[in-house]
């Protein structure tokens, strides 16, 4: 894992030899990183990587989840309006390197659910909405919402895993992960 593909993505080496069938099953071409001091990255492999490979990857990620088992081809380019929305929420959570903006730009032109992911973020920082991302709060450590129990701020489950943490909510729970500076 390390260099970067034509297309920007994340790339490991192919002499990773031979994945046992139970391992090949976690792969995922899109991963979605969880950090416990900066905004969630939507990282792409080629070729895909498992669950234990990514991590190894990125040691300093909480968790990470596949963001889809396949590709799902975007019904049209992506707009110039649209690229510009994503540019100004990078911008807006201190995303300024070039290589990831163009890896999540390229991941946009070409996987529909990313698309979707990132121009939801956008939607939302650019309205006053108050809607916020599970994958945006604190709570949420791999994939578990820690405040969660019966009658609690979150009403549910101890060990409850948000299902739809790419959905703008209003939660009484929500504790803004903190942007580190440079
Ligand atoms: S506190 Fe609310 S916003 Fe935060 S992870 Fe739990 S359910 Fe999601």
């Amino acid at each position: 894992m390390g260099a970067k593909s034509d297309d920007g993505n994340s790339s490991r080496n192919s002499n990773n030899s031979s994945s046992k069938p139970c391992e090949q099953k976690n792969e995922s071409r899109s991963w979605l990183l969880h950090f416990p001091d900066r905004e969630p990255l939507t990282v792409a492999c080629t070729p895909p990587a498992t669950h234990a490979e990514i991590l190894a990857a990125y040691p300093d990620a909480l968790a990470a989840e596949p963001i889809a088992t396949g590709r799902r081809q975007p019904d049209a380019l992506l707009s110039g309006d649209q690229e510009a929305a994503i540019r100004v929420w990078l911008a807006q959570v201190d995303e300024t390197d070039e290589a990831i903006i163009a890896a999540v730009l390229a991941l946009c032109r070409h996987d529909g659910d990313a698309r979707a992911y990132y121009l939801g973020r956008a939607d939302c920082a650019a309205t006053d909405d108050d809607r916020h991302f599970c994958t945006e709060c604190l709570n949420l450590r791999g994939g578990v919402c820690v405040v969660a129990r019966p009658g609690g701020l979150v009403s549910a489950i101890c060990g409850y895993r948000p299902a739809l943490v790419n959905v703008p909510v209003r939660c009484a729970g929500y504790s803004p992960i903190e942007i580190s500076g440079g």
